[in-house]
């Protein structure tokens, strides 16, 4: 390609969705809404773009997403605006701005849209990318977690994809929770930061947590032997999350307690998950989630218990199995003319089809009946209505079945009843 041609191409880290892939996204798409709405969630858009400070303070000043990945510029009017590379504070934002937690509780919410975040692309690791996500906000207690992990869990299978999930509670602020973790941990790894990975030792003053999160050989080594958020959880956090995890073993989802997940920031309370699915390589984690009844005050707003997950879209589909994920019914029947008279019937049939709900497809270019016939098939219709001047002139068309190529003459009148039979 030279260099002319390629200023053409999208930009890196992003994709363009052809059928049929785009086909199988639609279907995605549509089995969210479904299991989503089922559970009692509503839709919910939010701005592609936001004020910065939405992620600086609702993601976290000191997170890799912030520091090194967003997408940020200033607007014709000096404002700081990024593109969201992430959901839950945009939510968090939209709900406390419309006063939707002074209303009846919890207000459960679905999103899905895409997401940006200047990482470097790799399979399954695009710049621009595409998320599901839930979110309850306003109830403390275990069942909406269990909830919320439970419904990601069955979208998932639904999608074709076996999830492995990983759950952990990481406690809340309190000297005899986090806090006093914490200080274990800052101890711990003080006492190994020659060990650790360049890169991780100044984590140990910003966000100690995150270390669990590296992928440095050396760093990972260190962190096998560190202590552990669950040996210092407080009494009411491990109430909580025995709670969930007897919930979620209730309804029989599958789990692992994994006290390795961390959600970095002050904010993010108690339960933390992920699913993990195979065949994806290193980006093997199709979606995590958590609680974070502190965020909605870290946004300004009212103390607000909350919990939610996000997927990644692109990743899901990448791991799905090809059979889960059906594209929705799309032309039904071909319409296929014979000579220019038949063609001006042919588009009243169609029309008349679409009108009446019936996916319906006719020939733009000319073809002859050979060549209508193979584009009849190549669109997927289960029925070619044949028009030629003798259907015409009676006022009926020769229905054919393109599975088992039986054909019968049938009335226009009669035509919808036949193909909906
Ligand atoms: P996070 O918001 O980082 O917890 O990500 C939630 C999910 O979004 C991940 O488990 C991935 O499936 C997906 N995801 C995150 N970043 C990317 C990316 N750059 N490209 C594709 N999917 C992503």
């Amino acid at each position: 390609m030279s260099s002319d041609q390629r200023s053409f191409g999208a930009p890196k880290g992003t994709r363009d969705l052809l059928p049929p892939e785009s086909w199988r996204w639609e279907a995605l798409a549509r089995l969210a809404a479904d299991v989503f709405s089922q559970a009692g969630y509503a839709p919910v858009e939010t701005p592609i773009f936001e004020h910065t400070e939405v992620f600086s303070r609702g993601v976290g000043e000191t997170s890799d997403v912030v520091t090194k990945q967003m997408y940020t510029f200033p607007d014709k009017g000096g404002r700081s605006l990024t593109l969201r590379p992430e959901n839950t504070a945009p939510v968090v934002r939209a709900v406390l701005e419309h006063n939707l937690h002074r209303g009846p509780l919890p207000v459960k919410l679905y999103y899905f849209g895409p997401q940006f975040r200047q990482e470097r692309p790799q399979k399954g690791r695009y710049r621009q990318f595409f998320q599901f996500g839930i979110e309850a906000l306003g109830a403390p207690g275990p069942a909406v977690d269990a909830e919320v992990v439970e419904v990601g869990y069955r979208f998932l299978r639904a999608a074709g994809i076996e999830p492995v999930l990983k759950l952990n509670s990481i406690g809340h602020l309190a000297d005899d929770c986090r806090i006093g973790y914490n200080r274990a941990l800052v101890d711990y790894l003080r006492a190994h930061e020659g060990d650790l990975a360049e890169e991780d030792r100044g984590r140990i003053d910003t966000n100690p947590l995150r270390t669990f999160d590296s992928k440095e050989d050396r760093t990972v080594a260190v962190m096998s032997g560190a202590p552990l958020i669950t040996e210092y959880l407080c009494a009411d956090c491990k109430a909580h999350f025995d709670g969930v995890q007897e919930l979620l073993s209730a309804v029989g989802v599958p789990f692992e307690l994994e006290p390795r997940i961390v959600r970095g920031l002050d904010y993010y309370t108690r339960t933390a998950f992920e699913y993990l699915s195979g065949g994806l390589g290193s980006q093997n984690a199709v979606g995590g989630g958590g609680r974070y009844d502190g965020l909605a005050s870290a946004l300004g707003g009212d103390e607000l218990p909350a919990i939610g997950f996000a997927l990644g879209a692109d990743r899901i589909l990448l791991a799905a199995d090809e059979g889960a994920l059906a594209p929705g019914r799309g032309v039904e029947v071909y319409v296929v003319a014979l000579g220019d008279e038949a063609a001006g019937r042919a588009f009243e049939i169609v029309t008349r089809l679409r009108a009446a709900g019936i996916g319906a497809e006719l020939d733009h270019m000319g073809r002859g009946m050979k060549g209508q016939m193979k584009d009849a098939d190549r669109s997927g219709a289960r029925w070619a209505a044949i028009v030629g001047p003798e259907e015409l002139a009676a006022g009926e068309v020769m229905l054919k079945n393109l599975t088992s190529g039986e054909q019968t003459r049938v009335s226009l009148d009669d035509l919808e009843r036949r193909v909906r039979s």
